[in-house]
């Protein structure tokens, strides 16, 4: 199982960094977020994203996160994403074998004790970036790509390629109110469309 703690944020000016902290989160594969000092309409965004795009990632607001991080430490193995940490290629397979993890992100600088209590302290380069890169990179190197390939089931709504209808031999696209790949919502009627097939 792996979770992320997402620790301190810029009031209003990083709600939109935070939402897209949970959002990489839910799509490569973690099945909840922690989170403190946030605008409460990030959890309303991830569960109408659920909602529409299924499975049941869960955003969990709590008040000390130290008693979280600490309290994890006997279930999980910590991995605190830092620049100044471990570099990535020389950590991931010991990552990818290790059963549960939390990953902490931080917004401003993290206080020493993170660093203490981490199993690995990760360094995705050692330049300074930011939480979403650095999550992204680290939640593919250890599934190894495979979490794009995951189910989200309940989904009101799936994505289809063209490609992989002609696949399956669907020769005609329903004229459903269907998303494809091209992101746009598709009538079915390829002499109407004007987006590049995938
Ligand atoms: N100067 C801040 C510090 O002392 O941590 C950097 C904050 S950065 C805007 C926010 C978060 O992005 C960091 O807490 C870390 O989790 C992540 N991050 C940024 N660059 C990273 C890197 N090269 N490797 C791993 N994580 C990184």
């Amino acid at each position: 199982v792996i979770e992320v703690l997402r620790i301190g944020q810029r009031l209003v000016r990083d709600d939109r960094v935070t939402t897209h902290v949970a959002l990489v989160s839910r799509a490569f594969g973690a099945r909840r977020i922690f989170m403190n000092e946030v605008n409460p309409e990030i959890r309303d965004t991830l569960e109408k994203v659920n909602v529409s795009l299924g499975g049941n990632f869960e955003v969990i607001f709590v008040d000390e996160w130290r008693k979280l991080l600490h309290g994890y430490r006997h279930r999980s193995k910590i991995v605190h994403l830092t620049m100044y940490g471990e570099r990535i290629g020389s950590v991931q397979e010991r990552i990818r074998q290790e059963k549960d993890i939390l990953v902490v992100v931080g917004a401003e600088k993290v206080p020493r004790e993170v660093y203490d209590a981490a199993d690995y302290n990760v360094a995705v380069g050692n330049q300074p970036h930011s939480e979403i890169s650095a999550l992204a990179v680290l939640l593919d190197r250890i599934q190894g790509g495979s979490q794009l390939d995951a189910e989200f089931p309940g989904a009101q709504k799936r994505i289809h390629t063209h490609r992989a209808r002609q696949e399956r031999g669907e020769r005609r696209i329903a004229a459903s109110r269907r998303i494809v790949g091209c992101g746009r919502i598709c009538s079915g009627r390829r002499d109407k469309c004007s987006m590049r097939r995938t």
